[in-house]
């Protein structure tokens, strides 16, 4: 999925009005390869840096006063926090619910048009199709772990 099309489904992607934009959520954070580009792009041209490793298995472009320093280019699942569940959304096998489950009542449930979902759908396979997903502050076991959690 090209950088193109990346800012296309963005645009497409709802705005979560009642996220009470806690922080909660932002502990697992793939990106695919042009997602990198823009973040990298981003941070070089406010020359900024991100810390390693988030603190307490957090993302590390978390802030401590729970404020994304990358907002405005945060990677697409971030932005898909409390739009809708979606069963089939998996990274290494795993499906992963992205409904809010701390504020429910932020949830739009929201499914889109067909130019929506083929976008989601693209966007999926590119997630899935990466020999190595990038995550945010997790080393790899760090993430396994994660992932096998008991819930
Ligand atoms: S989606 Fe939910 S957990 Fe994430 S910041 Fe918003 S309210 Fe918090
Ligand atoms: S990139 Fe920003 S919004 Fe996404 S998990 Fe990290 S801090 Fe949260």
């Amino acid at each position: 999925m090209n950088l193109q099309q990346l800012k296309y489904f963005w645009s497409l992607i709802p705005n979560t009005p009642g996220c009470k934009g806690c922080g909660n959520c932002c502990k697992i954070a793939p990106f695919i390869k042009s997602e990198y580009i823009t973040i990298q792009e981003y941070l070089r041209g406010n020359k900024q840096t991100l810390p390693e490793k988030g603190i307490d298995g957090y993302c590390s472009a978390l802030a401590l006063d729970n404020k994304c320093l990358i907002y405005p280019v945060r990677p697409t699942i971030c932005r898909l926090w409390g739009t809708q569940e979606i069963t089939e959304f998996k990274i290494k096998g795993r499906a992963i619910e992205l409904n809010c489950k701390v504020h429910p009542e932020a949830n739009l449930n929201f499914h889109g048009d067909s130019r929506y979902q083929h976008y989601l759908r693209l966007y999926l396979l590119a997630l899935n199709t990466t020999k190595t997903h990038y995550m945010l502050g997790f080393t790899e076991a760090e993430l396994q772990a994660y992932l096998t959690r008991k819930k």
